[in-house]
Order: structure tokens, then sequence, then C-alpha cells
């Protein structure tokens, strides 16, 4: 029973996420809310966004309905939360609970700017959380100021420490490295991270800021990263399989410290690509960077049946383009930024 859905009569007979390229969504990112408590110069403008209206949001019931089809229907084992600035949203504690209390249980992470963290550590860790990535660019709390035009360096390394201190393992750190604001510091932020038992991971800015003002000269690419890190430290490839995870991966001084680059621009890995994204009001996309996106909250809203929604999801994932296109000359850039995406 497929209901009124229009299938592709290319798509094979597979309960799974595929796509025409081979490749199977497993790992699924949810962004929670578009609202953010920072302003990040290289994801929104100063002035913040139009916040997407609440009623457009999902519920927290819709929410975990959609997540409850994405595991059990569709072979989702990893779910990662994000946003806009994850910790916002009401009720996160319940839907990761809820999330957690799936079978079979998926691995729950979250992405997030550190803020509030180290009240909510501990509780983030006994809902389900088992990983998570905070967000910070620089250690010196000017240039914090400067980056997130929040003065707010403090409550981040107090959230990366509750973090830790809950037991999350491994607590990441990703940083965006900006030219002439905070290159000069990937030495520093590396050895912040061995110091203190975090890993670190650089990711290449890419364009999906809502200021559209990204600029292929002033991104600092994995290769600059890497020949930086080289001045003060020596890295090895880490020989452990990368499947589909983004970052490519570092040993540190002979190990066991590793350091991540995440290379989205300069060494594209969607070949691998083991990713499908719901946005906050519902909407499915099949890359980060995808011009299309599927309403499974009209779905939802409109009583169909977890049938029909699992496989309106298989039909959105099986159009999944064979890569991003940000290095072809027609490159355009997704409507929605980053932060309404979910990064
Ligand atoms: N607010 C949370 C945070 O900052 O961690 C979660 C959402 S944020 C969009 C997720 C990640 O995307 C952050 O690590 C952020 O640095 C990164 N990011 C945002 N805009 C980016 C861009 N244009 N290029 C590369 N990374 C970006
Ligand atoms: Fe907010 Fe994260 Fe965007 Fe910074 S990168 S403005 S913390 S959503």
């Amino acid at each position: 029973m497929r209901g009124s859905i229009t299938r592709d009569p290319a798509r094979p007979d597979d309960p799974r996420l595929i796509d025409g390229f081979g490749r199977v969504a497993t790992d699924l990112r949810i962004s929670l809310t578009d609202r953010c408590n920072l302003r990040c110069t290289y994801c929104m403008p100063a002035e913040g966004l139009e916040w997407m209206d609440r009623a457009e949001q999902l519920t927290d019931d819709e929410l975990v309905r959609l997540i409850g089809i994405a595991v059990r229907e569709l072979g989702v084992h990893e779910l990662r939360f994000t946003g806009g600035e994850p910790l916002l949203r009401k009720g996160l504690e319940g839907i990761i609970a809820a999330s957690a209390a799936l079978a079979p249980r998926p691995d729950i992470s979250l992405t997030t700017n550190g803020i509030g963290l180290a009240r909510r550590a501990e509780a983030l860790a006994a809902a389900g959380v088992n990983r998570l990535n905070v967000s910070m660019d620089t250690l010196r709390p000017d240039r914090f100021a400067t980056i997130t035009r929040r003065d707010r360096l403090a409550d981040v390394l107090a959230g990366l420490a509750a973090a830790r201190a809950a037991g999350l393992h491994p607590v990441k750190i990703n940083t965006v490295l900006l030219r002439g604001v905070n290159d000069d510091e990937a030495g520093a932020l590396l050895r912040f991270a061995v110091d203190n038992g975090y890993e670190l991971r650089f990711i290449e800015q890419m364009p999906l800021d809502a200021q559209h003002g990204w600029q292929r000269t002033e991104m600092i690419t994995a290769g600059e990263i890497l020949d930086r890190l080289r001045e003060g430290f020596d890295l090895a490839p880490d020989p452990t399989e990368r499947g589909g995870a983004p970052a490519e991966r570092w040993i540190v001084d002979g190990g066991p410290a590793v350091v991540g680059v995440i290379a989205s621009v300069t060494r594209p890995f969607c070949g691998a690509c083991d990713r499908t994204r719901l946005t906050a009001d519902g909407q499915v996309r099949n890359c980060l960077f995808a011009r299309t996106e599927t309403d499974l909250r009209a779905l939802v809203r409109g009583g169909a049946s977890d049938t029909e929604i699992a496989d309106t999801w298989r039909d959105a994932m099986w159009a999944k383009l064979p890569g991003h296109g940000i290095n072809d000359p027609g490159f355009l850039q997704p409507d929605r930024p980053m932060s309404a995406i979910g990064g």
C-alpha cells in the first residue's frame, strides 16, 4: 500500500533511504529551531533573521513521530540535533528522551554553540545524548565577541567542561577559520583541545550564510589549515575507516589525540554521504545544498499514515543529486541559510 504517493518506477523496492547513486542515508540531521542567541558573522547578519513562525514549526509530538518513522521504517540509526541553536528549543530533553526510547536505539548527538550548556549538560546526558559538538572559533574573548557579536566565550568554555564532566565522549569542538580574523589560532586551538581532552574539527567555510557573502578567496582551505597545524604538530593520517564521516582525521603527535578537517569545498565527500535532513518546519532535504524540499509536515497534519510518510521520504532521498555542485560554474546557493537548514 503506498497511498496516493507517486513513486518513481525506477526506485527499487527497498525500505531504506537509498538514492540513485547507490548511497544509503542512515544519519538524520534534525533542525530543532532556526533561532539563535549568537550572530556568527559567517552565518547570519547582526540583526538576526526573520524567524520561522511558531505554528510552522513541528510540535514535539509531530517531530517525535517523524523520528520514529525514520528509525523504525527507514533504517536511520544516527540522529544529530542541531539548528539554529538547539538549546533554545523548549522540550529538547523530552524530544531526546523519546528518541532514545526508540527501538533500535539510535545514536544521539547534538551540535550546539554551548551557551547555557553548563547547566544543561547533565540533563542532556541523562535524556540520552551520547555525543556533543560545541562550536568555538577562538580562545580570545575579544575575537569571540567580534565573530559571534556576543561576549560569551566564558559560557562556551564552561559548557565544554560541563559536557566532559557529564561523561559525554567525545566532546568535539567545531571551528571555522576566517581569513585575517582567527586564522592564526589553528595551532593554539589544537593545543587547547589536546590538553583538555576535546576533539577539534575545522570546517571549511561554506556558501550557506544568510547574507550570501561567502567568497572562495576568503575561505581558509583544508590545505592551509593542515600547513599551519604542521608548524607545531606532527600529523599522521588516521587509518580508521572513514565511512560517511565528513571529517578527514589526523593523529596528533603519535596519538591518542586526533584532529579532523571537514573540507566540504576543496575535498568534497558527497560520494560517501549518508545524510538525510529534516528542518524545524518538517521539510526533508536530501542534501545541505539541495534546492528542493519535500513537505512531510503537510502529510503529518493531513492525516497521512506512517507508511505514506515513509514512502514520501524514500522518494525524496531517491532524487538526491550526486554532489553539492559548489565547484560548478552554475552553482546556486540554497534559499535557506545554514541556520534554517540545520548545520
Ligand atoms: N548553533 C549551533 C552551533 O553553532 O553549533 C548549531 C548550528 S550551526 C549552523 C552548526 C555548525 O555550522 C557550527 O559549527 C557552525 O560553526 C557551522 N557553520 C555555520 N555557518 C557555516 C558556514 N557558512 N560554513 C561552514 N560552517 C558553518
Ligand atoms: Fe548561531 Fe550556530 Fe549560526 Fe553561530 S553558527 S549564528 S551559533 S546557528
